[in-house]
């Protein structure tokens, strides 16, 4: 990894698809260095798999630099997707639609809980690592992403 980063999306998806070429291509060592140096990263829905450290129903992990235990599918199947709304960190209230969203089912101390939606932790925050079940870019606010940007800018 060459050029400097100034921050890293690991977006929505489907964690087996985009962990395989993360670990066969070998960027997975690279990119975990540079996330436990402190590099600011936003992952939502399939990018929070990525990051945790366990995952609730599978043996594979994958970057396991966030210190939580994660499920998979929490809210049941592509079917059961949903949009609603509710308070984020100190931003008030920020619309979320939930595509087979995975949940955090624990944390340890040192995370920041920033949401819960029906007793469910959704969104959480680690040092720089921000992390979010749903999926913030398909609803018309920009709060999140605006909030991402500030800790790219400080850092
Ligand atoms: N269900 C997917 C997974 O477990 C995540 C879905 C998503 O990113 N919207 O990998």
């Amino acid at each position: 990894m060459e050029n400097p980063l100034d921050g890293l999306v690991l977006p929505g998806g489907e964690s087996t698809v985009q962990g395989k070429p993360l670990s066969d291509l070998g960027i997975l060592e690279p990119l975990r260095e540079k996330i436990q140096q402190d590099l600011p990263v936003l992952a939502t829905c399939d990018g929070l798999i990525l990051l945790a450290e366990n995952v609730k129903n599978q043996e594979k992990r994958y970057l396991a630099t966030l210190p939580v235990t994660v499920k998979r599918n929490a809210y049941g199947r592509q079917l059961g997707s949903f949009t609603t709304a509710f308070d984020f960190a100190d931003l008030g209230q920020v619309p979320a639609t939930f595509i087979r969203a995975p949940c955090i089912s624990e944390v340890e101390d040192e995370v920041e809980i920033l949401s819960k939606h029906q007793g469910k932790i959704i969104a959480a925050r680690y040092r720089n690592q921000i992390e979010l079940s749903f999926h913030p870019e398909v609803d018309k606010s920009d709060s999140i992403h605006s909030y991402f940007l500030k800790i790219c800018q400080t850092k």
